[in-house]
C-alpha cells in the first residue's frame, strides 16, 4: 500500500524527523486559510500517488494566501498521470540550499534492508541511479541491530554533508529506519531531504510503501488507504480475501492457490494467450467467494473467456462445482467458461458443470487451449 506524501511525513514526524509546518486542504479556500495561518511563502503540493508531480506542474510556490488559493484551484482541477488530484498539501516554503536523497528499501538479494543516500537528490534520482550509480551510497542494515551510528556517519561523510549537520542527519537516518521497521514498510524515502539557508535539515518530500501482508497489525495505517488509487475490482477483492491483480490480456483466470494461479498464467501464455488477471481464490472455494471472484473477473471488459483451474483437495470437486453453479446463477456471465477440475470427486464435479454448458477439460494444457480458442470465438 502506498502512502501519500502528507501521510508519510506525519509518520516521519512521529519518529523525530523534521518536516515543514503545513496541512492538507481539499478546497482552494481551505488552502488559502492554511497559507494565512502559516504566513509568508508556501508551497502547494498535489497529493497523488505517482512520482514526478513537480515536473507535471503539481507543485507550485505561492507568494501570499491569494496566490495559494489560485494555485490550489488549478492543482485541485488537475489529473496527474491519470489520477485526479483531490487533496493538496500546503506547506511552509523552504529556502533550499542543498537537495539530498535518503531512502530505505528491502534488498532482496542481500536479504536485508538497505539505506541509500545521494548528494544528487531532488527530482531525478532514477536518472542518477541509471547514469551515475556511483553517486548513490548504499549501506545494509542488520534488522536485529538496526542502523548503527557509524553507518549514519559514513553516509553523511560520503554525500559530502557539512559536519555541522552530521548530528541532525544521524537522528533523521535513525528516525527513518525506525519508521521503516515499525510500519513494516518496503520503502521509506525522503527526496529531497534539504539543507536550508538558515542551516536546518528538513524532509521536504516523503514516500512510503507498506507491506500489504502486514496490514493486519497496523489498523491505523489501514485507515490511510486511498481507495481512489485502486480499481474497484481490487477493493472488492480485498474485501473477500482474494488476491487479484488485473493484467492486460483477455483470459480471465480463476484458480485456487497462488502457485497454481501462476502456473495457469504461464500455460495460457505458452499456448499464445494472454491472462487478464492473477486471481487466487484460496482454499475452500465457497459459492460466495467464487461468485465474488467471478464478478471481479467479469468487471474487466477485456475478458473474453474465463478459465477455472481448481484442484479439489480438502474441498471436494463436486462441492466446488456446486459453488461455481451457484455463482453462475447469480452472475450470469455471457462469456464462455472453461473448467479444469481435478482431485477428489472430479468426475462428478465435471459432470455437473458440463450439464450447465461449461466447457470442461481434463488437463491444464487442454483447458488453456480451449479457453484461448473460446476467447477468439472459435467453438471447441
Ligand atoms: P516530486 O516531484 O513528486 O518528487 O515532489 P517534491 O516534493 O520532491 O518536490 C519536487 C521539487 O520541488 C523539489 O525537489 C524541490 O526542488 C521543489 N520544492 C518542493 N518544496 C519546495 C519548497 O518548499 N521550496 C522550494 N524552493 N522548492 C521546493
Ligand atoms: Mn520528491
Amino acid at each position: 500500500m502506498k502512502l501519500h506524501e502528507y501521510q508519510s511525513k506525519q509518520i516521519f514526524a512521529k519518529y523525530g524527523i523534521p518536516i515543514p509546518k503545513g496541512r492538507v486542504a481539499v478546497t482552494a479556500s481551505e488552502a488559502r486559510q492554511i497559507a494565512e495561518e502559516l504566513g509568508g511563502r508556501v508551497v502547494v503540493k498535489s497529493q497523488v500517488l505517482v512520482g514526478g508531480r513537480g515536473k507535471a506542474g503539481g507543485i507550485q510556490l505561492a507568494n501570499n494566501p491569494e496566490h495559494a488559493e489560485e494555485l490550489a484551484t488549478k492543482i485541485l482541477g488537475m489529473e496527474i498521470k491519470g489520477l485526479p488530484v483531490r487533496k493538496v498539501l500546503v506547506d511552509e516554503a523552504a529556502n533550499i540550499d542543498q537537495e539530498i536523497y535518503l531512502g530505505i528499501t528491502t534488498d532482496r538479494a542481500a536479504r536485508k534492508p538497505v539505506m541509500m543516500a545521494s548528494a544528487a537528490g531532488g527530482i531525478e534520482i532514477e536518472e542518477v541511479a541509471r547514469q551515475t550509480p556511483e553517486k548513490i551510497i548504499k549501506v545494509h542494515i542488520d534488522p536485529l541491530l538496526g542502523l548503527r551510528d557509524y553507518q549514519a556517519r559514513n553516509i553523511a561523510c560520503n554525500i559530502d554533508l557539512s559536519r555541522d549537520y552530521w548530528r541532525d542527519f544521524g537522528k533523521i537516518a535513525n528516525g527513518l529506519w525506525n519508521a521503516y521497521a515499525a510500519t513494516d514498510a518496503t520503502l521509506a524515502e525522503i527526496n529531497p531531504l534539504v539543507t536550508t539557508k538558515d542551516k536546518r535539515l528538513i524532509a521536504l518530500d516523503g514516500k512510503m510503501l507498506v507491506d500489504d501482508n502486514a496490514m493486519f497489525r497496523h489498523p491505523d495505517l489501514t485507515e490511510m488507504r486511498d481507495l481512489d488509487t485502486e480499481t474497484r475490482a481490487e477493493t472488492d477483492a480485498r474485501k473477500y480475501g482474494l488476491s487479484y491483480i488485473q493484467l492486460e490480456g483477455d483470459i480471465g483466470c480463476m484458480v485456487n492457490g497462488a502457485g497454481l494461479a501462476m502456473t495457469t498464467m504461464d500455460i495460457v501464455k505458452l499456448f499464445g494467450g494472454a491472462p487478464a488477471n492473477f486471481l487466487d481464490i484460496g482454499g475452500g472455494a465457497s459459492a460466495e467467494k467464487v461468485a465474488a471472484a467471478l464478478r471481479i473477473i467479469l468487471s474487466d471488459p477485456n475478458v473474453k473467456a474465463v478459465l477455472f483451474n481448481v484442484f479439489g483437495g480438502i474441498t471436494r470437486c463436486d462441492e466446488v462445482a456446486r459453488g461455481v453453479l451457484a455463482a453462475l446463477d447469480e452472475v450470469r456471465p455471457e462469456v464462455p467458461m472453461v473448467v479444469r477440475l481435478v482431485g477428489t470427486n472430479a468426475e462428478e464435479g465435471r459432470q455437473l458443470l458440463a450439464d450447465a454448458n461449461m466447457i470442461t477439460a481434463e488437463t491444464l494444457a487442454d483447458a488453456a487451449q480451449k479457453a484461448i480458442a473460446a476467447a477468439k470465438g472459435e467453438a471447441s
